[in-house]
């Protein structure tokens, strides 16, 4: 059984979807967990709700485009628990969609400075104190859409392919350091991201991704925890700069 017992885990985008799906997966094995995100009532709130059953967590506002306020989440996290085992850099945002002759500097830079700049951000500060810890594991959200192309959504793919450059050259960096870096691509999850997908008239677009997707279902955000939880555990001790596909086979073809 995967136990982070004297652990701590720091997640960002706690407050919703994936990210409070890991959060509470990790607090259940046993973890103090952080939840990060850019709604800090939202984050507090799911925190308060894991220490009212029992397990150790504290939530508040980290916006992760924001240095000064990554810096400030891990210092919070190390001198709140003690120390930061494992991170799950999972805030993100979705891009508008409109076809890349179509799209603005605007779009680029929004959409950047939170999936990709966010994920950097928050890996410098994370790798820092693991640096000095001598230990650490983290995962970085990335999506199917770091694996291939997608019309009309070429700013986000974009940031999720960069977001496995980072990864990989992270781990390659930290390896023989004691410090873990993998990556996790969800297909698509059932998640208040793809509600409001849906409710911007992209319905279609997703029942098409369903009805290409082998097992014909979307996912569950406590299905992407699951592979964060293993990725992150002593499980998966030889197993870095890699990332794990939980898309219901959709890119296995
Ligand atoms: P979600 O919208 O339910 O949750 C995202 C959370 O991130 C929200 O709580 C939001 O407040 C937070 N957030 C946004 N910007 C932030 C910022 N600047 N700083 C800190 N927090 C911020 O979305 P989700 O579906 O759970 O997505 C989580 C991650 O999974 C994202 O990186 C997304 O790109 C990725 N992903 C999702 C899917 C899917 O189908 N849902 C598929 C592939 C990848």
């Amino acid at each position: 059984k995967i136990s982070f017992e004297n652990q701590v885990a720091l997640v960002t985008g706690a407050a919703s979807g994936i990210g409070l799906a890991t959060a509470k997966a990790f607090a259940q094995a046993g973890a103090a967990v952080v939840l990060a995100d850019v709604n800090g009532d939202n984050a507090r709130a799911a925190a308060d709700e894991l220490v009212e059953a029992g397990y150790k967590a504290i939530g508040f506002r980290c916006n992760v485009a924001d240095l000064g306020e990554v810096e400030a989440m891990v210092n919070k996290t190390v001198s709140t628990f003690g120390r930061l085992d494992v991170a799950f850099n999972n805030a993100g945002v979705q891009n508008v969609l409109a076809e890349t002759a179509d799209t603005t500097p605007e779009d680029f830079d929004r959409v950047n400075a939170v999936n990709l700049r966010g994920v950097w951000a928050c890996m410098k500060y994370e790798l820092q104190h693991m640096r000095q810890q001598g230990s650490g594991a983290i995962v970085n959200c990335s999506s199917i859409g770091g694996l291939v192309g997608g019309a009309e959504r070429g700013i986000y793919h974009a940031a999720k392919h960069g977001v496995l450059g980072l990864t990989k050259s992270a781990a390659l960096e930290y390896a023989a350091r004691n410090i873990r870096v993998n990556a996790v691509c969800p297909g698509l999850i059932w998640t208040p991201m793809v509600e409001q997908m849906v409710a911007t008239g992209q319905k279609e677009a997703l029942d098409a991704m369903v009805k290409g997707t082998p097992m014909r279902r979307h996912g569950r955000p406590e299905e992407i925890a699951d592979a964060v939880l293993w990725l992150c555990s002593s499980a998966a001790s030889y197993v870095t700069g890699q990332s794990i596909s939980v898309d219901g086979g959709l890119l296995m073809r």
